[in-house]
């Protein structure tokens, strides 16, 4: 089948996932018939799907109309043979036990048509094993989603043995058609990519603490701050669910061997249904301690390199026996665990040689199977690494920043020294202009937001310490150029610019969300420019730039004065264009710079850049801007802003 002829889907089960799964196909306009065991869990599902989509249009993210046809789409059914008897796709979402999904199968084969293609969200049975159990096994393959599906842009598209090409190829035009990033798993194969990497890794770490070689703080420090993972390994178990964990580490243990036996800290956390957030405790107590508390500098380099050696061994199992390139491994990471870098770039710049080595030692002092180096790890180790050396000088490892992709073309650049209030240092300086560049650069990135990690400061501004090596007038010089280039590359951006601020943005850190296009903060942040009560001046454009924003007398009150300014205030002097709730800054930011991005993009640009000039030099300005209007007359996206006006749709611009 190819994907013009997907007109109709069924999604079985209406429950986390169906439902979610349903409400994607629905957005991407095709007819979902979302089926479930009885009236009541298929209301459920229903309704769940028509709240969420009353979100999305509250939140401008889908219009109301949007909304109401995406609902009109899907058909809520207890009849299996009307749920599947006349679709094209089949895609499966009941519970992750064998008997349940060959049941459904059974059920399936009796009224559905010879040329439908099934598909199963299943997160850990073999996709083979279940394709045997129908009679098309060549048009059956896995499509996993990730939780919430319409959130998350991955999708893992998986082969069993049996599977067509042309299956897989459907599948992954649907995905993307759904607008998600699908990527191949050429091979069946536990865990697939995603879990592959995080179940072995968060297996090794209770390893570590089981065994009494380092400890729940040491090891969430070093995961958060140091490898520079969004959470500690302890906080993302505790959020996945233990059970989950373990049944997908039970499964590997089944198929793969010892190496992936359960570390007896999971046991103990299973044994005792200690399963996470959702039951008050696991590695954390949320109910009666404190929940989750990382300290920032309890991080061990020791640690460091026995979890990038985990992982890098998980890649090498999956680049070795061709389940995946490294490059589709760490696109899968990235988009469906939130890593800043993939496991085949992170372990390549901590030198794979250095890891296989640690590994072999470790495997000659315990016995252990997990240390056991895997064939493609070690082979990659001798070629230099998983990228060979033309791929690795492409990109720069980032320490001081995380790039991020989020979804909805928005590519975020998170200020990354929480430990030191985000403050801004000769290396984030660099760090950062390269990341403008390189989300600049991306086809699949419309708008820039930028946040700081933490939750104490967007950036508490320059790095004091780190500046006072550069006493030297000549050098102070050049840092403020430096400074003042970097931030000027995201003023000059062509991709709209959101700043979400949450905390302290002082100095330095002013000046930089300054250069923003917008600013969205939270109630509780405290804004500056203390400098002068250095006895310095703003160095990096805050003298200049400030001012085109809350007007020279303000800027003037702002500088000379040197006082803290809440939140309000600034919003009142026009610095802050949205005000948002402490706990809202995430979503909030996200969906102005998701706006943001869905406009188009080349009157997007022309408009930053006639503004920007207009400001030095107005003839300039409007030169530019009658310039761009014409250049803009011709544009496919005049014709499909006009087009979607006319008919009250939304415009989907594609920047030709
Ligand atoms: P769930 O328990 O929330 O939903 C399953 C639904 O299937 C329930 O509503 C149930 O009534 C229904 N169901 C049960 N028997 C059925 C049958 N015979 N026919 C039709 N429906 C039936 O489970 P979930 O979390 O949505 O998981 C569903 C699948 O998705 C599993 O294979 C799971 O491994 C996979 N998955 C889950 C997640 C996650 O984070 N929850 C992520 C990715 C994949």
């Amino acid at each position: 089948m190819e994907i013009d002829d997907i007109d109709t889907i069924a999604v079985l089960g209406a429950g986390n996932m169906g439902h979610g799964i349903a409400e994607v196909a629905a957005l991407a306009g095709y007819s979902v018939n979302l089926r479930d065991i009885n009236e009541e869990f298929v209301q459920d599902g229903y309704e769940q799907i028509e709240w969420s989509l009353g979100k999305l249009a509250e939140n401008d993210r889908i219009t109301d109309d949007d909304a109401d046809a995406a609902l009109d789409a899907i058909t809520p059914l207890v009849s299996m043979e009307e749920a599947v008897g006349d679709v094209d796709v089949i895609i499966e979402a009941v519970p992750e036990q064998m008997s349940i999904k060959q049941d459904v199968y059974g059920e399936v084969e009796e009224y559905a048509r010879a040329d439908t293609i099934i598909a199963s969200n299943t997160s850990s049975l073999s996709i083979t094993d279940l394709s045997e159990v129908t009679e098309r096994e060549s048009q059956f393959c896995g499509m996993h989603f990730f939780n919430p599906p319409v959130r998350m842009q991955l999708v893992e598209v998986i082969s069993g043995a049996h599977t067509d090409d042309s299956t897989l190829d459907a599948i992954e035009a649907l995905a993307e058609d759904f607008g998600k990033t699908p990527v191949r798993v050429r091979k069946d194969t536990p865990g697939f990519i995603v879990n592959r990497i995080l179940v072995p890794l968060m297996n090794e770490t209770c390893w570590l603490v089981s065994e009494d070689e380092s400890t729940i703080a040491e090891i969430d420090a070093t995961t958060k701050y140091d490898v520079g993972l969004p959470m500690g390994a302890f906080e993302l178990g505790d959020q996945v669910g233990n059970d989950v964990t373990y049944h997908v580490l039970e499964y590997m243990n089944d198929v793969l061997g010892d190496a992936y036996e359960p570390a007896p800290l999971l046991e103990t956390v299973m044994d005792e249904e200690r399963f996470g957030k959702k039951t008050g405790e696991g590695f954390y107590d949320y109910e009666n301690g404190d929940g989750v508390d990382i300290p920032t500098d309890a991080g061990s380099d020791e640690i460091k390199q026995q979890l990038l050696a985990t992982m890098a061994n998980e890649v090498g199992n999956l680049v070795g026996q061709g389940v995946a390139p490294p490059e589709d491994i760490d696109q899968a990471v990235q988009l469906g665990a939130g890593y800043p870098e993939g496991p085949a770039k992170l372990t390549d710049a901590a030198g794979l040689e250095s890891l296989v080595e640690l590994l072999d030692e470790r495997y000659e002092a315990t016995g252990a199977e997990r240390y056991a180096v895997s064939d493609g790890l070690r082979e990659h180790a001798d070629a230099g690494g998983f990228y060979d050396d033309d791929d690795a000088e492409e990109g720069i490892e980032y320490d001081a920043v995380r790039v991020e992709y989020p979804g909805e073309m928005v590519g975020q650049i998170v200020l990354d020294r929480p430990h030191r209030m985000n403050t801004v240092s000769p290396q984030l300086l660099e760090e950062l202009e390269h990341a403008i560049e390189t989300l600049e650069d991306d086809d699949d990135v419309r708008s820039i937001l930028l946040t700081g990690a933490g939750d104490k400061a967007f950036s508490a501004g320059a790095d004091v310490q780190a500046m006072a090596a550069n006493a030297d007038p000549l050098e102070a010089i050049q840092l403020s150029r430096t400074g003042q280039q970097a931030f000027g590359t995201l003023e000059e951006s062509d991709l709209p610019v959101v700043a979400g601020i949450d905390g302290y943005c002082l100095g330095g850190g002013m000046e930089l969300a300054t250069c923003a296009d917008m600013r969205v903060a939270t109630e509780r942040s405290t804004f500056g420019q203390p400098e002068l009560d250095l006895g310095l001046l703003p160095g990096w454009g805050g003298t200049q730039r400030l001012q085109k924003i809350i007007g020279q007398g303000r800027a003037k009150e702002v500088i000379l004065t040197a006082e803290q300014y809440d939140t309000e205030t600034m919003a009142g002097y026009g610095f802050v264009n949205d005000v948002v709730d402490n706990d809202e800054l995430e979503d909030a930011a996200f969906e102005l710079a998701a706006d943001l991005a869905a406009g188009p993009p080349v009157a997007t640009r022309f408009t930053k850049k006639a503004m920007l000039r207009g400001w030095e030099d107005v003839d300039a300005g409007l030169e530019i801007e009658s310039q761009a209007f014409g250049h803009l007359i011709s544009t496919d996206d005049l014709m499909e802003g006009i087009t979607a006006f006319m008919g009250d749709g939304d415009p989907e611009f594609e920047g030709k």
